[in-house]
This record gives structure tokens, sequence and C-alpha cells, in this order.
């Protein structure tokens, strides 16, 4: 069995299910093995690629065509599948995230993963958690196809528009190669509601090519609701030696942090666009939270009243997610919310966050908020 490689091109998980260090060459399947969340525990998966070579050349890969530093290693559709269902009956993994190189061609390539997919599950009967990336440019019926196979399917649209994705990957079309994909993936999904087909994903590198957070959370937001995208990822850029971009700065982490932020609101909590507080500059403050930057412009001078909001404004309270929310409305059938301890005991794990946006029994709590903390603060001093 050849070398492969733990992650796919510029990755696809948030950087808190990534493993630690730039390693994109291992020398077995074994090492290959990531963690990924699932909920709130963690999975075991195999990510891994079918080749390393490839006929493309997008800046900022690392398996770029004509980098002469990366080693190039490929295995057979059986291959892959032989040595994953190994692992998976070492119970080393319980799920497989397959990509590729493009070699001779997105079809061939797509194919190749369609097989290992196919062999995976009928010769050696998984049933467990599969991700397959679909190439740039594959065919309807091979989406199709892989949605059937798989539990999730991505396209990587690597660029917020046509323009951005041009400076990133010169052969990658935004609308023809990837948009399309993505628009396929949904139009199955409607015309076989009986079916059970994958979710789709799709990823963004952000920071190389002057993309702002305006820019990506727009396109973010038309996928969520048009699409009906499940995630989408947010990969920081960061220089590959050898490559176009090798001189280019490494984005900031916090930056990504922020964009899942606003992500998730803009996905669970039903916000718009136009609710984000973007800077000038198109981008999201690196210094604040986005829900607390909004709620310190519009809930300080108008509290949500606990007791009286529905759920969307409840979950507008920063420090309130959508469990929490449902936990207030469930509880105040039954009792009043009058102190933040009783906000702790519904199950708000920490209600001073919420406490400069909200009113409780009718009245703002910032006297109860200075009763608590000085409690704490006896507390942590011994004196209480
Ligand atoms: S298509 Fe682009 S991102 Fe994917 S492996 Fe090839 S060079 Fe890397």
């Amino acid at each position: 069995m050849g070398n492969v490689t733990p992650d796919e091109p510029a990755g696809d998980q948030p950087l808190s299910e990534r493993k630690q260090g730039d390693r994109y060459q291992s020398q077995s399947l074994a090492e290959c093995i990531t963690n990924v969340s699932a909920g709130s525990t963690k999975k075991p998966i195999l990510a891994t690629m079918l080749t390393t070579a490839c006929e493309r050349n997008c800046n900022y890969c690392i398996f770029r065509a004509g980098r002469a530093q990366t080693k190039r290693f490929t295995m057979s559709p059986d291959e892959m599948a032989k040595g994953f269902d190994q692992l998976q009956r070492a119970k080393q993994v319980e799920g497989l995230f397959l990509s590729s190189g493009i070699i001779k061609g997105s079809v061939t390539t797509q194919d190749k993963l369609i097989d290992t997919a196919t062999i995976i599950r009928k010769k050696y009967g998984f049933k467990g958690f599969v991700h397959l990336k679909i190439m740039p440019g594959a065919e309807y019926d091979q989406v199709y196809r892989a949605m059937q196979l798989a539990d999730r399917v991505s396209v990587n649209l690597e660029g917020a528009t046509a323009d951005r994705l041009s400076s990133l990957a010169p052969k990658k079309d935004w609308a023809n190669e990837l948009l399309k994909m993505l628009q396929w993936a949904e139009q199955l999904r409607r015309d076989h509601p009986d079916e059970r087909l994958a979710k789709s994903v799709t990823q963004f590198v952000v920071g190389a090519v002057g993309d702002t957070d305006l820019e990506l959370l727009s396109v973010s937001e038309r996928l969520f609701r048009q699409l009906k995208l499940t995630r989408v990822y947010y990969s920081p850029f960061g220089p590959v030696a050898n490559t176009p971009f090798e001189n280019l700065t490494r984005t900031d982490p916090q930056r990504e942090h922020r964009l899942y932020q606003a992500s998730f609101l803009l996905r669970d909590y039903n916000w718009n666009i136009e609710e984000l507080p973007f800077a000038a500059s198109g981008n999201i403050p690196l210094d604040v939270d986005p829900k607390r930057a909004w709620a310190d412009e519009h809930l300080r001078t108008a509290p949500i009243d606990l007791m009286k909001a529905d759920r969307e404004a409840l979950m507008r309270v920063p420090g309130i997610g959508a469990t929490g929310a449902e936990a207030i409305l469930k509880a105040r059938r039954q009792t009043r919310l009058t102190d933040l301890a009783s906000l702790r005991k519904v199950g708000i794990r920490a209600p001073e966050q919420a406490a400069p946006y909200i009113l409780l029994d009718g009245r703002r709590v910032e006297t109860q908020l200075s009763l608590s903390t000085q409690s704490v603060l006896r507390r942590c001093a011994g004196l209480a």
C-alpha cells in the first residue's frame, strides 16, 4: 500500500477538528485517522486521498501540478476500500472522508471515488459515515451516484466569487464546475424525496486573494437558504513553500473563528446578512463576538423581557442559544424567572453574559449582577 495523505487539499474541517501541524504526507492509512466532532462526541475518521498527483494548479495547494517537492502516491479503489475495511473492523475508524487529486480529468477521477465507495458499501457492507468529494466538473449522474452512496458530499467553491476563484485556482470554473454541482445536489434531493441522499457542504480558502467576510458570508447565506447546505467551512490560508502563494501572509485564525460564529448566526439563528456587524473594510471585527456586537448596539437600550419574548428574540441575547431559549420558554409556563440564579437553574450556564441585555421580572438585572459578582469575588477571596 502506498503512502497517503491525511488532509484533503486546503482541508475540509474547522481548525478544532484538524490534527495539529502541517502533516500532509503520511506513511500509512493508520496515520490518516483524524477525530471529527459528532455532536458532543468525537469520531475517528479515515481522511485521505486516492492520489496526491494532480493535473490542476491551484495556487495555494501543496498537490498542485508541477510542484516537484510533493511526493505523489496513488491507491486503486480496491486497495483503498480494503485498507479502510481493515481499519474499521479493527475499530480504529468509524467513517471515511475520501478526496483525490485530479488525474485524467474529473470524470475519471470521480469514477474512482465512486468505485471505492461502492466496494466499501457492497463488498464490505459498511453502513457507517462516508463523505465523498465531488470533483470540479463531475457529471450529473456521478453526483447522483455519489449522493446515494455517501452521507455527505462536498463541492469546494474555494472562492466567494468567480473572480476570487480565478486568482486562487486558474483552472477551475466557479459557475460551471463548482456551483452547478451544488445546484444539482439540491435539485436531486428535491426530485427524489423518498431516497436517502447525501447532504452537501462546501469550503472557502480565506484571506489569500483579498476576499472579504462580507463576500464570504453573503454567498454562505445564499448557499444555506437556496441550496440547503448543511455547513460551510472556512479554511484560513497558510502559505506553502514552492507555490505561487508562498510569500503571502498567513490568515489570522481569529478571522476563521469569527466567520464560523457569523455563519452559525445565519444558519441556525435565522439572521440576515444585513444584521451582521461588518466594519468598513467588509470584515467582521476580530475583537468582539458578532452576536455581542449586535446586542451592544440594539439591546442595551431596549433589553429583552425574558418572560414575554418569543424564541427568536430570546436567541438574540448573548449567552442564550437554541437550547437555552427552549428551556426558558418551558420554564416560564410554570414559574417566574426573577433572577440570574433562576436562569442558571433552567440550564443557562453563564447568565451573567445575558444580564446587560435582558429584563427579569420586568427589571434590569445590573443590581443582581453586581450582587452575584460580589459574592463570587468574596468566595474567591475566601470570605464566603
Ligand atoms: S484540484 Fe487544486 S486543490 Fe485539488 S489537489 Fe489539485 S491542485 Fe490541489
